[in-house]
Order: C-alpha cells, then structure tokens, then sequence
C-alpha cells in the first residue's frame, strides 16, 4: 500500500471511528438530553457505517470485495443527508411527521436496493472495476441512471439543510448561535466534498468524503461539550414559547422586531418572519391599520388595547417586561393577553350591576353613587345642585287596564319623551317601579321646575298608541335644590324631593312641586 493510500485509509477510518464514538456517546448519555438525539443519534451512526464501509474498501483488493464494502457505504452515505437534514430541522423545532419521515427516506431505501443489485441492471453503476492503471482499491466507474438520481436528491438534502439553518440564524439567540455555527460549518463540509467529488475535483478513483468527515465530527463533538448543543436547544426554548396561550412579542432597544411566538400569529395573522428586523411602529402600522398607541418606554406596565379583527372587534391586554439579553443589550417583551370574553363579561357585570334593563337608564345604585359624587363636588364649589323625583300618574290603572306588558312600554315611553329635554351629563336614572330621578348640576329649583315642567307638557299633550289603544301618561314631579346654607347628604336632599312629589300628587297631580324650606317648617 503506497503511503498516500495509507493516509486515505487512516483518515477515512479516523472520522468512522470518531462517528462511531459520537453515536455512541449520545447514546449513552441520552438521558441527559432534551431532543433531537435521535437523530443525531442516526446522522452520527450512518456516516461510521458510510466510513467504514468505504474504509474497508480502501483495503480491498478484489473487485468483489470492493462491491461489497461499496453496498455497505452506501447504507451509510444513502441516509445520511436525509437524517442530517431531520436534525437540523427537528433542532430548529420544525416538526416532520412520521409520514414524511418516511417519505424522506423511499429515496435512500431505493437507492440502497438498486446498489445491491446492480449486477442485474446497472442502474447505479454501469461500469465498476478496478482501475486497470492503479489497481485495487482504486476503480474506474460510470455512472448510471439513478447514481444521478441520487445524487440530484442528496444535494437537495444537503442544500435544504443548509438554507434551513441559514434562515434560522437570525432567529436563534445568540447563546445558540455556535452551535448552529457548528451544525452549518459540517453540513457545508459535507456539501463542499460531495460536490468537489461529483464534479470529479478530487483524487481520482477515490471517495474522498470520509476523509473529511472527521473534522465535521470533531465540531460536533465540540458543540457538545463546549455549549449544551442537545440540553439547551433552541427547540426547547420553542417549544416553550410557542405553546404559551399569550402572544409574545420581542423587541431589541432600537423597538425592531427580534421574535415572536406561535400564539401572536393568531392575534395578528399576517405577522411572519419577513417582519423580523423591521421597525416595531412600521410593524404595528401594518397589522393593524393604526398608528401604535402602546407606550413602549412603560416597562412592567399593562395597557389595553382595541384592534378590529375580522370585523369582530377584540380587546388585548398588553404587559411589556423589559429583556435583558446577552451583552446586556435591553430589549422589551410585549405579552399579549386576548380578554375579549373577559372584558365582555367585565361589560355585561357592570351594565347589570348599574343600568335598568327595562328603561337602560342608570338603576337606583347607579344613580346615589354618581349623585353622592357631583353633589360633593358642587358643594365644595358652592354651585347649584338639584335633584328632581318623578312618579308617573295612577300607573296602577295602566297595568290594571292594559296589562303589565303595556305598562312596560308606557315606562319606556315616558322616558323617551322626558330624555330629550337632558343634556349630556345629566343623570337620569329608574329610581324604582315607575318612579325616576334626575340630578343637574348647576341647575337651581327653579331651572329645574322649569325644565321639569318642558317634559310634564310634552307627555301630557300627546298620548301613548299602544296596540290596546291610546294611553294618556302624565307624571308628577318633587324638585329640591341642595342647601347653601348646611351640608346635605344625597339622601337628605331625595326626602325632599320625595316630599315635593308627595305635595305635587296631593295637589293633583300632573305638576311639578319644588320643596319650600318654609312650608316645611310652618306644617
Ligand atoms: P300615583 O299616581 O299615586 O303614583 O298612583 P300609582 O297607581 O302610580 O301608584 P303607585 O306609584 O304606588 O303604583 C306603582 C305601580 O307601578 C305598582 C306596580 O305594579 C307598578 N310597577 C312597578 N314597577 C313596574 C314595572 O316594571 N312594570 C310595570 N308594568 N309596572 C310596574
Ligand atoms: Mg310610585
Ligand atoms: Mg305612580
């Protein structure tokens, strides 16, 4: 064996043995690891097998050993590319179903079949022998119609791999970026030979990939040792990130978009990776639609937002965190909370917690909270503040005459007529059955008795037409102004609007009767 053959052999049966040792390691110490070992595990395996095979046949000597330990190379070198590039995907957390694990791998299983039988139909090798110049191992060979094949989908194999890693670079933090680094620098070695060798740019007669393998091997070996290429994996931190119910989103200090999980996708569906590196402003603008209206310096800070999607609209909840990443470059985390159900249930608490549902006028609770509040506030301005009682009149004989069902839409009625004469901001509110209360600030007894009186003549001129016939409604009405004089509670200052409306029904009623200090205290 010339010396030159020797280093071949030895170098082809050091990368063998150094895959063998990687298999084999991560075999062992599996139990350790999180993903992907599998098919490290496999990758690692097929190349020895390849090496092996093609380091024996390095030592053959006859064309039948050489055919031999060719069908087992190919054991090796027909999955390898394929089971490299289920690593890396599975690494980067890309998911491969079984079935397409299995579709992957029809083409190395035919492969396989064909090399073994190609004595009868030389689709892979129409020609193999030993070199008639150079003798064993050496061989002279011409390649058949699959060997293209093959060769067409291992280089497919090899180059989606490496565009596989490549497009992940960005995304990957850079805690991970040296294993990846390790992961593209082998797949580029692999590419690299192989293509030197299709290309027939290396030593002739000889493959020269296993050679080389060793080297690819020793970075793998590196990754594992020196960072914790299968304990901590991107995938892991995927894994996670994705399957969190709220959307997250990352940006780096200059507001540009680093990443985003799966869940995000779903609250803003055209989000993907194109916007990675863009501006967050840019981002949000296109998503949806609006200018941003978070306040992004706000860390550790919840805002809420509402965005149209759909059509239907949907309230987030949004907390930004800050990130402190590596080489202590600040970053924020936006986390996105869908409370659409939530608030709307929110909503529906506090409508029914505060609004009539007959009438949707603020209740009775509603109606002593806001009241007690603007009669503080005119109070300690010493502004008029007035508060009006309404009752409508012999309601009875309307439910007793018509129903309860019409009595409700004369209440109804009556407050669409009365509603018109209110600015905003002036409550009215169903104090109880048929009975209703204003408050207006600002307003004297006077002003308003006198608006009071503007909703009295409306109602009274016109005639509810119901489908029973038409309904006369009138109201009577107790007005009181808060006292200048002493501080007045709300309830205080309702008795005598309720006195004001008992004096209005005993006068008749359909009128409006301010509460006079004086007459109380003469009766
Ligand atoms: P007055 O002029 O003295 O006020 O006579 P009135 O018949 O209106 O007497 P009162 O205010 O005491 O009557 C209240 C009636 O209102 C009794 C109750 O059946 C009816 N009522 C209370 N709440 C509702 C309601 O939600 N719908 C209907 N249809 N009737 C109601
Ligand atoms: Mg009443
Ligand atoms: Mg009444």
């Amino acid at each position: 064996m010339n010396s030159q053959l020797t280093i071949y052999v030895v170098m082809t049966f050091l990368s063998g043995a150094l895959n063998l040792y990687l298999a084999c390691y991560v075999c062992m110490n599996r139990h350790r690891y999180k993903h992907s070992t599998y098919f490290f595990m496999a990758y690692a395996a097929a190349i020895a097998v390849y090496c092996f095979g093609s380091g024996f046949g390095l030592l053959a000597e006859t064309i039948e050993q050489i055919k031999f330990w060719t069908v087992i190379q190919y054991i090796g070198i027909s999955v390898s590319p394929v089971v490299g590039l289920m690593f890396v995907m599975n690494y980067l957390g890309i998911t491969l179903s079984r079935k397409k694990i299995l579709t992957l791998l029809i083409v190395p299983i035919i492969t396989l079949v064909i090399v073994a039988t190609n004595e009868w139909h030389h689709l892979q090798y129409k020609v193999l022998e030993i070199d008639p110049v150079l003798g064993a191992p050496y061989v002279l060979q011409e390649a058949g119609i699959w060997y293209v094949v093959h060769a067409v989908y291992m280089s497919s194999c090899m180059v989606t791999t490496l565009l596989v890693a490549l497009s992940h670079w960005k995304e990957v933090a850079e805690v991970y970026r040296a294993q990846l680094f390790s992961v593209i620098l082998s797949q580029l070695l692999f590419m690299v030979t192989s293509f030197g060798y299709l290309m027939g740019f290396t030593p002739h007669g000889i493959d020269p990939l296993p050679m080389v393998l060793w080297l690819s091997s020793l970075l793998y070996l590196w990754s594992i040792n020196s960072s914790p290429l299968f304990v901590l994996m991107p995938i892991a931190k995927d894994a996670i990130f994705n399957s969190m119910n709220d959307g997250v989103i990352v940006l780096d200090d200059s507001m540009r978009l680093i990443e985003f999980n799966q869940t995000s996708k779903l609250y803003f569906p055209q989000l993907d990776r194109t916007f990675v590196g863009k501006d967050f402003h840019e981002i949000w603008y296109e998503l949806s639609g609006n200018e941003l209206s978070l306040e992004l310096e706000l860390i550790n800070h919840t805002q809420e937002i509402e965005l149209a999607n759909d059509e239907t609209k949907r309230v987030y909840q949004i907390r930004t965190s800050p990130l402190v990443q590596v080489k202590n470059s600040k970053g924020i985390v936006l986390i996105f909370s869908d409370v659409t159900e939530l608030k709307k249930l929110q909503n529906k608490l506090h409508y029914q917690a505060n609004y009539d549902e007959l009438t949707q006028l603020y209740n009775r609770r509603a109606f002593m909270k806001y009241c007690k509040k603007d009669l503080e506030t005119a109070e300690q301005s010493a502004s008029a503040f007035t508060v009006m009682l309404m009752d409508i009149d012999h309601f009875k004989e309307v439910n007793d005459t018509y129903g309860h069902h019409i009595g409700d839409q004369v209440l109804q009625y009556a407050v669409e007529v009365c509603k018109k004469y209110l600015l905003e901001g002036q409550v009215f509110a169903r104090y109880g059955g048929e009975e209703f209360a204003f408050y207006l600030s600002g307003y004297t007894a006077k002003e308003a008795e006198e608006l009071g009186n503007n909703m009295r003549k409306d109602l009274a001129q016109q005639v509810f037409r119901s489908s029973k016939g038409d309904i006369p409604v009138t109201f009577s009405m107790g007005v009181a102004e808060s006292s200048h004089e002493t501080i007045e509670t709300t309830d205080q200052l309702l008795n005598k609007a309720d006195k004001a409306l008992y004096a209005a029904k005993q006068a008749g009623r359909n009128q409006v009767q301010v509460y006079a200090e004086q007459e109380e205290r003469a009766s």
